[in-house]
Order: structure tokens, then sequence, then C-alpha cells
């Protein structure tokens, strides 16, 4: 097939596709309505994230079908510790972000222009082939947010539905509600990242709305998607006890007591290489401030904390799932996910025996 330039935009490249979230402005230009950054776009101008733009005078998707890349992943690294525990989950992303974060741990991928780093053609038909090929549970659209590629996750979402294995969106949340229902109608799971609960982080450093994030995960909680949250503490710009005792009472109020909540460390990345790792007391401090907000389950990531990655029942408090980093080295649930002490049901999505995938990564080629 014919490709042209992979920085100019043509629907006669085969990896770009029409989406419908969009519409027409006075001035000429064309608005996309996937989500709040609003782009307004002239013909051949890309969006904020640019993936999508304008071309043909509607909005196109230039990366569907196409990877920067393919990892198996143990779930936990998600991180989802409800979700299939033990299973392995065959991870990739695309190219670009419609966030801006400062701290991006990924950005080599989120910062990309597509012709940098989008090497793999990937139908859904073949990453969904591959995933029950290799064993995996779930696929997970990771490394840089579905959200700009909602077209090209759900095909696949829908390709991997086709043979029992579930999809998983890790996302920060940051999208418009019409965009949003249709999305999270294709997907089985999430870990939406709530990268702080401050309007100033989130306009200073993400250059995104934390209303925008809170709305998303109200939503979450009236679908039958399984969803966990991240928030990633750095220090100095959104670890304050006041913070996150205010994060834990909306999430206790607003969500429940159930929602696990995972918070994770720091390392210096992209343009807050001043800022140090997060010390692993910040992480338990934190900690214990959700669970005296109620929260159940809490955990700790991106540190050795054994006893921060625990799950504990919550009818009989003897701990049910033991981790050690990605490795589940002590397990009571039964296959429907009760204790098997007290037969309290843990809230998540269990379905038979835990799985054995440990904390490999192992890296992919499609079609090998
Ligand atoms: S999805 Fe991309 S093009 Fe659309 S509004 Fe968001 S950043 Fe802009």
């Amino acid at each position: 097939m014919e490709r042209v330039a992979a920085d100019t935009l043509s629907l006669s490249d085969p990896y770009t596709v029409p989406t419908k979230y969009w519409h027409r402005l006075a001035d000429g230009r064309i608005q996309c309505d996937v989500c709040p950054r609003a782009c307004k776009l002239r013909e051949g101008q890309r969006g904020l994230c640019f993936v999508r733009g304008r071309v043909e005078d509607q909005v196109v998707l230039a990366s569907h079908g196409r990877s920067s890349g393919f990892c198996i992943d143990p779930i936990e690294k998600k991180p989802l510790n409800h979700f299939l525990p033990g299973s392995s989950v065959l991870s990739f992303g695309t190219a670009g972000c419609n966030l801006a974060c400062r701290f991006c741990q990924n950005w080599d991928i989120s910062k990309s222009r597509e012709i940098d780093t989008l090497t793999s053609a990937a139908s859904p038909e073949m990453l969904a082939s591959t995933a029950e090929r290799l064993g995996c549970r779930s696929i997970a659209f990771t490394y840089n947010d579905p959200v700009i590629f909602m077209e090209y996750a759900m095909d696949v979402a829908d390709a991997c539905r086709e043979r029992g294995i579930k999809a998983v969106a890790v996302s920060a949340g940051y999208m418009n509600p019409d965009a949003r229902t249709e999305f999270y109608q294709h997907m089985d799971a999430a870990n939406i990242d709530l990268k702080a609960f401050t309007d100033s982080f989130y306009q200073k450093i993400t250059f995104s709305k934390l209303p925008v994030v809170l709305e998303t995960l109200e939503f979450l909680r009236d679908t039958d998607v399984w969803f966990e949250i991240t928030t990633l503490l750095i220090p100095g710009h959104n670890d304050s006890d006041a913070e996150i005792a205010e994060e834990c009472a909306w999430l206790a109020d607003h969500l429940g007591l159930d929602v696990p909540l995972h918070f994770t460390a720091f390392h210096p990345d992209f343009k807050m290489r001043d800022v140090p790792h997060t010390p692993p007391a910040t992480l338990s401090r934190a900690a214990a401030l959700a669970r005296e907000h109620g929260l159940r389950y809490v955990y700790t990531g991106n540190v050795h904390d054994p006893a921060g990655q625990t799950t504990i029942c919550p009818g009989c408090e003897r701990p049910v799932v033991m981790r050690d980093w990605y490795v589940i080295n002590g397990y009571g649930l039964t296959d429907d996910g009760r204790c098997a002490h007290c037969a309290t049901s843990v809230p998540g999505r269990f379905d038979g025996p835990v799985g054995s995938w440990g904390s490999r990564r192992v890296p992919v080629r499609l079609g090998l």
C-alpha cells in the first residue's frame, strides 16, 4: 500500500481513518471534541496530541494500526491489583498525548512525533491473535493515553473480546463526556491517573484541569468497568498531608471505600529532573492517611514494600494477596474472589485461580 510521509496527513495513508467527535466553527476551523483541549484546526493542522488532525475537511486519526512497541507485563504493573491477579497482559502504546506533564515518565513516546516511534504495524486482529497465542488474559492501552487513539483502541478491544481477552485502559481520564461514554463501552478495566488534588498542579504541571478527571472517575463509578486509581507523589508538589487527605476524603465520599488507590514513587524525568525521588516514607505516610479515611485497598508502588502491596481481607483482616514487587507470593482468595478464611468478597474481577506470570517483562514482535 502507498505510504505518504508520516508528518503529512492524508486519507490515502492506510493508517489514517476518519473520526466522528468534532464540529465545525463559524470561522471555518474544525474543533476536535475528544478531549477538553478542544483543538481548533485548519486544513492540514494537527492537534496537540499530534495523532489527530484535519484533512479533507474532517478530523482524522493518523495512527490506527500502528504501535510504538509491545511487551507482556504482569497486570499488577498497570497497576491493577484486583483484576485477574497474577495474569499477563499484552501492553502497547502509540505516540503522542493530550496532556503535557512536566514529569512525564514515558516522554520519549508521549512527546514524540509519530514518524519517530510508530514503527510497528499492528492491526486489531494481529494484536488480538498475538495476545491469545501468548496466553495473555488482557490487553492494555498504556505507555501513552488511549484517549487520543480511541478508535484504534476500541477496534482492538472488540477484536480481543471476540477471543475472550479483556481490554484495559491506562489513562489520565482527560476526555469529553460523549467520547468517554463510547470509549468505555469497549473497556473492561482502567487505571486512572489522579495526578494531584489541586487545580494549580493540574494547570501548571500537566496543563489540564482537575474537575474533568474527577468527572471521569464519577462516570466510571456508574459503569461496569473495573477501575483503580494511581497518584504519583512528587516531592514538594503534591505530597502534603493536607492535599493527600483532601484527595482521600473526596474518593471516600464520591467513589466509596472499595476503590483501590495506588500511591507510587516519582523518579526525576523529562522537565522535572531537579526534583528528588519520592522517599518511601512519603508513600507510607500517604497510605496511612488513606486508611484513616476508611479506604480499604491502598497500595504503594515503585518501591520495595511488601506490606504496602498486600491486600487485607475486609472481613477477617487476614492478608489475602501478598506481593513482592509484581510477584504474588501468597494467595488466599477463592476463584471468585472471596476470602478463603471468612468468605468475604474482595471487590474486583476474579475468574479462576491466581495466575503465575510473576514479574517478567517480555518484549514481543508481532507475527513471530
Ligand atoms: S484529542 Fe488531540 S486533537 Fe482532539 S482535542 Fe484532544 S489534544 Fe486536541
